[in-house]
């Protein structure tokens, strides 16, 4: 997919004020330091279009970019959990829920997690919590140049190892990404290309 056009449409906290043209969403969201800025603009060819939008206090909104007028790229804030009681009964932010479960126009959520760590556990509940609320995702592993392959081979098959070896049957698709080498764009382009063609 060549890019034409990335536009910064809006940023807010509540699901419900996001744009209301019918277009195919997709979301990015991660960890904060994940390399998710980086990200769209190396898919956006854009240098600062995630930055822009991410002036002090953006950080924390839902960001709409339209791309080549057909389709919507949603930045996401990093999550974390939010204390919900007394008891330490931990969920993510609400915003955040609300907009996976209340958003018609979302196709997939691209989950972007470090290719040199572990699972983490607050990545693993996220994920639980999207399969258990049926919305569909990828892994986006970042900062692939930070491995040599064949250790780029183990960390992806261990992650997803890890994965299935607990509420997953099958692993996620998932895509390998460098946004300081250019790895991995095509891949995440062609896939959104072929979803929103269907
Ligand atoms: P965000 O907080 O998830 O939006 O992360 P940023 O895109 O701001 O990146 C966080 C840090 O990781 C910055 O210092 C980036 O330069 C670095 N970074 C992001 N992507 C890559 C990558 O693909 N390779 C390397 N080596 N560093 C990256």
């Amino acid at each position: 997919m060549k890019i034409k056009s990335a536009d910064f449409v809006m940023s807010n906290s509540d699901v419900a004020k996001c744009p209301n043209e019918p277009l195919p969403e997709y979301a990015f969201i991660g960890r904060s330091n994940v390399g998710k800025s980086s990200l769209i603009n190396m898919l956006t060819e854009r240098k600062s279009l995630a930055k822009t939008s991410g002036r002090p206090g953006k950080t924390q909104l839902i960001n709409h970019f339209k791309i080549n007028g057909n389709w919507f790229l949603v930045d996401l804030p990093g999550y974390g959990y939010a204390r919900v009681s007394k008891r330490d009964k931990k969920t993510f932010q609400k915003y955040i829920t609300d907009y996976f479960l209340k958003r018609e126009q979302l196709v997939s959520a691209f989950v972007l997690v470090d290719i040199r760590h572990s699972p983490q556990n607050i990545d693993m509940e996220f994920m639980e919590y999207l399969g258990g609320n049926m919305v569909p995702f990828s892994i986006v592993f970042t900062k692939a140049d930070k491995l040599k392959p064949a250790i780029i081979e183990k960390n992806v098959a261990n992650y997803l190892k890890e994965l299935t070896a607990g509420a997953w049957e099958e692993a996620p698709n998932h895509f390998v990404t460098s946004s300081s080498k250019n790895i991995g764009r095509d891949e995440l382009l062609i896939y959104i290309d072929e979803i929103n063609e269907q």
